[in-house]
């Protein structure tokens, strides 16, 4: 016990290639195998519990609609409420628990991803999210090993902070966490992300009730049971897929909530916010809110930008994942000057782009989530065809016969105010801008204003000047920022993640400021010398000075008339 212990800064996972001939490949075809020839009955997981509501939805496969993978069951007012005590029940012994036993958890739970279950897990997110082996790899294996490996080092960081002490006061921080409950609600299209939605404000002490996205149960629900594999107390982190609404009714009323760990579109999370204000006087404390919301990440281009770096981060920013990525670029600016060969190399990438399904392994595009995902990226594309202020100059069709593809797109608006320009599709579809070669303040004026988000930007340029200049302008138009790179990939220790404006909170998933949110510190002044009297030294020999003194200062001055 009497010992101050450190986890060393972690490195990140290393990201396996799955090219011929690697292991890795061939367990990961054999997992694919498996899962697709087997179906599975989810539970959710209250206080340690399998729970079987028989209230049940489908996972399926996004590329291949009419398979199912998996029944989960959902949960009513009754579970949520019983999530909800498991979690206040379990909070006691889980937050006197050592920080370096939970630590010991989290890290375990890493090491089982980065070990045997790295193809299991990135197979459910292949088949349940349409995610490539590569987009698999980054995300449910790489990103979700980090998250909790440099989250716990972190976490160690954060109690070392401590305040200054003297000879007679010795001054504490102690990093309680948060009184009640923390309410996790996940988002489809990062396995990763419901992990660490889950688990930084259970590393920090808290328990937590959790709703992964009703597309993403598949993988999520793997991940929790890796959690319970690696010694995930019962009740700690409470399982609970259900319907948005419900959660919304049950939980976010509960007098208990003392945190909402959210990452999702921009207006579940503005009504989640109302919700809470709502009720901001029922509940013991004030409720935590940290929301990783949408965005309309841009790309902007000078005319000194290298043609083939610009589209290549056109193409992986806008395209990979299917443009599923809250940091997609989904918008971009590109000078009159470089326009027509730009416009050439992309027409030429889009031509070559295999779209299909992911257990391909030259497939470079899956399928949408879901249904309303491909109707709504199909209306947007629909209108731009009809449209006389905007052009598909690439892509531009869709299925949706056996899974959800929309073809990868590219759009040419001929106003910089165009929907597609303005709203988030959050689909495989870049809106660009030309704007004319001298017109470079006035179009990064428009840059920062076009949108309500700020989440993520990048910059191509090989003008220091223009850099500088570009940099500054844009200051409050993205929380992560690139300067000739695609706007997407963010690395866990390396860029911490996150947006304003309407894009969130900018709490910085993967970082220490994350992690601060989900404690509520108690400052501690032992006295070391504690005094004996009232009276101060100041106060004594005061009358026989008095008795000596006429009221004339040694300067000479009557102080009685001035
Ligand atoms: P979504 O908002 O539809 O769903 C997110 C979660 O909220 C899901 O679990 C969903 O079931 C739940 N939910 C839905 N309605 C609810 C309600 N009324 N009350 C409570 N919960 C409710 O988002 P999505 O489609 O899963 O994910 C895509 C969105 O997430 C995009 O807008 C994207 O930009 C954003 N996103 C942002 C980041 C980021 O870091 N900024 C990361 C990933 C995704």
């Amino acid at each position: 016990m009497n010992t101050k212990y450190k986890i060393n800064p972690p490195a990140n996972e290393t990201i396996k290639s799955y090219v011929i001939g690697t292991p890795e490949r061939v367990e990961l075809k054999i997992a694919l195998d498996k899962l697709y020839h087997s179906q599975k009955d989810i539970p959710l997981i209250i206080d340690g519990k399998e729970i079987f509501t028989n209230i049940t939805e489908e996972c399926i496969i996004p590329h291949e609609k009419g398979h199912v993978l998996a029944r989960y069951h959902k949960a009513t007012e009754k579970e949520l409420k019983m999530a909800i005590d498991a979690s206040l029940k379990a909070k006691e012994r889980w937050e006197a628990t050592s920080w370096y036993q939970r630590a010991a958890i989290f890290n375990k739970a890493a090491n089982l991803i980065s070990g045997k279950y790295r193809a299991l897990l990135n197979a459910a997110t292949m088949l349940g999210q349409s995610k490539t082996a590569y987009q698999a790899e980054i995300d449910s294996s790489c990103e979700l090993i980090d998250f909790l490996r440099f989250n716990t080092h972190f976490m160690g960081e954060i109690y070392n902070v401590q305040p200054d002490s003297t000879v007679d006061a010795w001054n504490r921080l102690e990093y309680r966490p948060l009184e009640g409950f923390v309410l996790a609600i996940s988002p489809f299209n990062f396995t990763a992300i419901g992990g660490n939605l889950c688990t930084a404000p259970a590393m920090m002490g808290n328990t937590v009730v959790w709703k992964p996205a009703s597309t993403a149960v598949y993988s999520n629900y793997i991940f929790m049971k890796i959690l319970m594999e690696a010694g995930i107390p019962d009740g700690v982190i409470n399982f609970v897929p259900s319907s948005g609404s419900l959660i919304s009714e049950v939980c976010v009323e509960s007098k208990d909530l003392a945190g909402i760990h959210f990452t999702g579109s921009t207006n579940v999370f503005q009504n989640l916010w109302k919700k809470v204000s709502d009720n901001i006087s029922t509940y013991k404390t004030y409720p935590r809110l940290v929301g990783e919301t949408g965005g309309k990440d841009f790309i902007f281009a000078d005319n000194t930008a290298n043609i083939d770096e610009l589209s290549t981060g056109i193409i992986r920013g806008a395209f990979e994942y299917q443009g599923q990525k809250c940091s997609a670029a989904s918008r971009a600016y590109i000078p009159n000057s470089i326009w027509p060969s730009l416009r050439e190399k992309l027409i030429d990438a889009v031509s070559k782009i295999k779209m299909g399904n992911v257990s391909e392994f030259d497939t470079f595009v899956g399928a949408v989530i879901d249904e309303s995902s491909y109707t709504k990226n199909m209306k947007y594309i629909n209108r731009a065809h009809s449209s006389s202020d905007a052009e598909v100059i690439a892509g531009g069709s869709g299925t949706d016969k056996v899974g959800y593809f929309v073809q990868p797109t590219i759009i040419q608006a001929l106003k910089p105010d165009y929907e597609t320009m303005t709203e988030e599709l959050f689909g495989p579809v870049i809106t660009i801008y030309v704007y004319e070669d001298e017109a470079l303040d006035e179009t990064l004026d428009l840059c920062d204003t076009t949108s309500v988000y700020g989440l993520t930007g990048a910059i191509f340029s090989n003008n220091r000047y223009n850099i500088e200049h570009m940099l500054y302008k844009l200051r409050n138009s993205a929380g992560n920022f690139y300067i000739n790179d695609k706007p997407t990939g963010a690395v866990v220790g390396q860029q911490p993640f996150g947006g304003a404006r309407a894009s969130g909170t900018n709490d910085k998933a993967g970082s220490h400021l994350n992690l601060l949110r989900w404690v509520s510190p108690r400052t501690i002044k032992e006295n070391l010398y504690p005094p004996t009297s009232f009276e101060y030294p100041y106060m004594s020999n005061h009358q026989a000075e008095k008795a000596k003194s006429s009221g004339k200062s040694d300067l000479g001055l009557d102080f009685m008339s001035l």
